[in-house]
């Protein structure tokens, strides 16, 4: 590899230098060319920091390759998740997407039953049972979604747990409410 500081910075005539065009040998092993700005110290800085980086493919497919290795810890803790369906591509996004999004649905479900259960056994009139069985239903229906384009577009909804929470919340109000127009049409 080559050492940085070994590398001569031209600056060129005029103030400030425009760009020096270098190339340097990465982390990775590759060889990039690359377009220097700013004075020589900022440039000799930059050229340190690419030195220690990766070139852009080779930090690509080190992500792949943990997303990969991060799906398959996902899937193998979970059995019942079902093989996605789709298009190469369409299933290597949608596994990424999926093994970020299970934790984290898990954690919002558990809280929320966790929060249902509290308000139960401070008022037993206060019946939250079918409030979690529809969190837990929701639950379901997810993981078991086996199209990737189910992951690829609901994507936004798995972003974090705030994301998670308003898209679970979404489907049991409206299960809720069909429930509640339900008991009155019987009573
Ligand atoms: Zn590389």
């Amino acid at each position: 590899m080559s050492d940085p500081k070994k590398l001569k910075i031209v600056a060129r005539k005029g103030n400030p230098p425009e760009f020096t065009a270098q190339t340097v040998e990465m982390n990775c092993g590759h060889v990039v060319k690359v377009s220097l700005y700013g004075t020589p110290d900022d440039q000799r800085e930059e050229l340190k920091r690419l030195a220690g980086a990766f070139c852009k493919e080779c930090w690509i497919s080190r992500k792949n390759q943990r997303d990969e290795i991060d799906a398959a810890d996902v899937e193998r803790d979970r059995p019942y998740l079902p093989v996605l369906t789709g298009s190469p591509k369409q299933v290597r996004w949608a596994r990424n997407t999926r093994a970020k999004a299970i934790p984290l649905i898990e954690e919002v479900i558990a809280e929320a039953v966790y929060e249902l259960s509290q308000l139960a056994a401070k008022d037993p009139a206060n019946d939250q049972v079918s409030a979690a069985e529809f969190h837990l239903n929701w639950g379901s229906a997810v993981s078991a979604e086996s199209e990737a384009g189910f992951w690829i577009q609901n994507r936004s909804h798995f972003a974090d747990k705030d994301a998670v929470r308003g898209y679970m919340n979404a489907y049991v109000y409206q299960e809720l409410v069909k429930e509640a127009i339900a008991k009155r049409s019987r009573a």
